[in-house]
């Protein structure tokens, strides 16, 4: 295998962050839930949402995994504040697929409060495909505010800012094979 490319230490503005997550443990997870997802969907042709920017390496690590016959696309979600009220609304950008009738497989990098994912869900559900599952390389189980049922977790973790392999702080550090978290 190839020789380990982790960033050690990483300062953006004032924020240092420091290792978190290897790549090798990155990689060896998204193995397992590629296996995972191949096994769930062998006699199905899901169609996966990417949801970017966050989740783009995790995606692309994760497709060269399955074997199975799948479609893959991108959606970005923007907020905009309609009232103050409401508060923030998500609408869903670059979805030109069809999804009627369809196996989706939501794929993110981080869910935090889950304000985000559950407004996308539900958005899709109104789309009325047969079936949403969501897999989310990172997760903040003391953070969530919203019911979710996450199907495909990579990691647990704690309450902290992480940073890298796709996410960013103030749009950087998404560039790293490894995850790093603030100091
Ligand atoms: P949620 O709606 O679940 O609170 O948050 C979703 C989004 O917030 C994620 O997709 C991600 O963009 C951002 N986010 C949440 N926690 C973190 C974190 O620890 N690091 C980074 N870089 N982004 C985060
Ligand atoms: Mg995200
Ligand atoms: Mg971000």
């Amino acid at each position: 295998s190839l020789p380990p490319t982790d960033v050690s230490m990483m300062t953006i503005k004032d924020k240092t962050f420091v290792p978190f997550i290897t790549e090798e443990a990155i990689q060896a997870r998204i193995q397992e839930l590629a296996e995972q997802i191949n096994q769930a969907y062998a006699d199905k042709k899901p169609l996966i949402v990417v949801v970017l920017n966050g989740a783009f390496l995790f995606a692309a690590d994760l497709a060269k995994h399955l074997t199975i016959s799948c479609e893959i696309t991108f959606i970005r979600v923007a907020s905009y504040t309609a009232t103050e009220s409401s508060g923030q609304l998500k609408e869903i950008l670059g979805l030109n697929e069809s999804i009627a009738g369809r196996d989706l497989i939501v794929v993110e990098d981080i869910v935090d409060t889950g304000f985000t994912l559950y407004e996308v869900c539900q958005q899709l559900q109104e789309k009325e495909p047969a079936s949403i599952a969501i897999a989310t390389l990172l997760f903040k189980p003391t953070a969530l505010k919203k019911q979710l049922d996450l199907h495909y977790v990579g990691f647990e973790i704690e309450n902290r800012f992480v940073l890298g392999y796709g996410l960013d702080y103030d749009g950087l550090g998404r560039n790293t094979p490894n995850i790093l978290v603030l100091e």
